[in-house]
């Protein structure tokens, strides 16, 4: 059967607007598409394939445990589900473990759990969330309307309640926001979808401060910045704070879907048996390449080749706009980078993601001014520098335009 772009609009919900061109294929940081064009790929499936498309390790961990059992279900428990579990607790503050299938489920598992822990530990009056505008946590209904985007979460009726929203780096608002009723506070430790916007130093040890008096619980949502991200395992690790609770997911399958919320024990032991679960969370298949995708990314190689990744992206990008002028400034940690656009080019990222797609190479945006740039974290010099150079190409198309 012949199945074309024009396909998706015959058969697809109109949710999304997929680019013109259908990749079939692809290795490393290179895609082909159906007629056999070859582009660079910056975009990474939005921050998920950390070690490119189809990495060796991965994908002997997806046939290995392809031809050994699938799928269970929690009545049972799994081998590779226990042994990712091991190492994601070895591997951070955690000591506790609930796998998901998605980052909004693990974001909707840590809400739930914090709402719990704050009823059964200090009664119903302490239930209410504080999150940051721009934020984004999901698109499930609690977690869109705990994001910070009312254009996601308008337009479905009635939402979660108890629901507050904060400016992102500002500490005296959200001093005079949080208090004794307060139960979680939910923040991305660099806001990825919101425009790429690291967090102030002492804003984020702040929160966590201010999380402490009130006996708040601290959410960290990883799901963008973990997994090596940022240059180190977990952004957290970077910033001196440690989270109460912290979701993962993106790049933690490498491409294979997977999510996990990571607490410690004392939290956890709020969701007891029957409070909360999912049919596929901790399927083997999962876990199993998300174990393999660990083991290459949790090394000095791999973390500390992100900085020096980081490093060439930024000297090309100055050298793009010391010709060009379009960009305000590089933001981002490691290889989640922003290119913000100055005020010439207010509301265009997309005609840039566009015109890069026209010239082979595939990015995103972060809003109508940023775009985003979440590449493998192993991706080679050459893709780099000939990445940058079709991007170039694109950056002078818009330009002259
Ligand atoms: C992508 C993202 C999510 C949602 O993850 P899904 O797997 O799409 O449900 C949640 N939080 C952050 C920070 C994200 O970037």
């Amino acid at each position: 059967m012949k199945v074309t772009r024009a396909t998706f609009d015959e058969v697809m919900v109109p949710n999304y607007n997929p680019a013109n061109m259908v990749p079939v294929r692809g290795e490393g940081s290179r895609v082909w598409d159906q007629n056999g064009e070859e582009y660079i790929d910056f975009a990474g499936g939005i921050a998920v394939n950390v070690l490119g498309h189809c990495h060796p390790a991965l994908v002997n961990a997806l046939t290995e445990q392809g031809n050994k059992l699938w799928h269970l279900s929690n009545v049972f428990t799994n081998e590779p589900a226990l042994r990712l579990a091991k190492k994601l607790t070895d591997a951070t503050f955690a000591e506790r473990v609930y796998f998901a299938n998605s980052g909004a489920e693990s974001n909707e598992a840590a809400l739930k759990l914090a709402r719990r822990f704050a009823l059964e530990q200090f009664g119903e009056h302490k239930n209410e969330i504080i999150a940051f505008n721009q934020g984004f946590h999901g698109r499930t209904f609690f977690t869109v309307t705990v994001g910070g985007q009312t254009a996601y979460s308008d337009g479905f009726g009635p939402k979660p309640g108890a629901i507050k929203h904060c400016d992102y780096n500002d500490l005296a608002g959200f001093e005079a926001m949080i208090n004794d009723n307060t139960c979680a506070v939910m923040i991305e430790p660099l806001q990825g979808e919101g425009g790429i916007i690291s967090p102030d130093p002492d804003f984020i040890k702040g929160v966590r401060a201010l999380c402490d008096k009130h006996n708040a619980l601290l959410i960290f949502d990883e799901v963008q910045s973990g997994v090596g991200r940022t240059g180190q395992l977990y952004a957290y690790m970077g910033l001196d704070v440690v989270p109460d609770i912290l979701t993962t997911a993106k790049a933690l399958g490498g491409g294979f879907p997977i999510g996990a919320m990571l607490t410690t024990a004392a939290i956890a032991a709020h969701l007891k048996p029957g409070t909360h679960g999912s049919t596929y969370g901790g399927n083997p298949l999962a876990c199993a390449v998300a174990e393999a995708a660990l083991d290459v990314v949790n090394t000095p190689q791999v973390l500390n080749g992100v900085t020096e990744k980081e490093a060439l992206f930024r000297q090309l990008f100055a050298q793009i706009n010391e010709k060009y002028a379009v960009f305000d400034e590089i933001r981002g940690k490691g290889l989640l980078l922003g290119a913000a656009l100055n005020k010439n080019y207010q509301g265009r990222a997309r005609d840039f993601l566009v015109a890069a797609t026209d010239e082979k190479l595939m990015c995103l945006v972060a809003g109508a001014n940023v775009v985003r740039f979440a590449p493998s974290l192993i991706i080679g010099e050459t893709e780099i520098r000939e990445g940058m150079a079709r991007f170039e190409r694109a950056v002078a198309h818009v330009v002259s335009a």
